[in-house]
């Protein structure tokens, strides 16, 4: 997989990418933050997680870039942004990102249906 393309960046704990206004960090992360883990053209989101509040493109992202174990977005806060579109920048809300179909809202970029699966590494359930 290409991850020497100049536009990826990597970035670890304490620092977070200055690309992005929220705080997020990853590896080989491009502009729609695709990491060096899922690079297709849906992988196009990124997840914050209760630990460090901050976005990573995938849980293998969160675990080489952060220094402590994941922990999921916390049921009680649902209704706060927990989710980034890498496409339009647009932060959505974990349960609108989860009652929602697989493409942004704001924007309609596809999102990678198979995210789905790997729910509870992201989201408490
Ligand atoms: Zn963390
Ligand atoms: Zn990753
Ligand atoms: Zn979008």
């Amino acid at each position: 997989m290409p991850i020497r393309d100049p536009d990826r960046e990597t970035t670890t704990a304490p620092d977070t990418d200055p690309r992005f206004d929220v705080p997020l960090r990853g590896i080989a992360v491009d502009p729609e933050t695709r990491c060096a883990h899922w690079d297709a053209p849906v992988d196009v989101v990124a997840l914050r997680f209760g630990c460090c509040e901050a976005y990573y493109p995938c849980d293998a992202c969160h675990d080489a870039a952060a220094d402590h174990e994941a922990v999921p977005w916390p049921r009680e806060r649902f209704d706060e942004p927990a989710v980034l579109c890498g496409v339009c920048r647009t932060t959505l809300t974990a349960r609108g990102y989860l009652d929602g179909g697989d493409a942004c809202p704001a924007c309609g970029a596809a999102f990678n249906p198979g995210c789905r699966k790997h729910r509870d590494r992201y989201f408490e359930d």
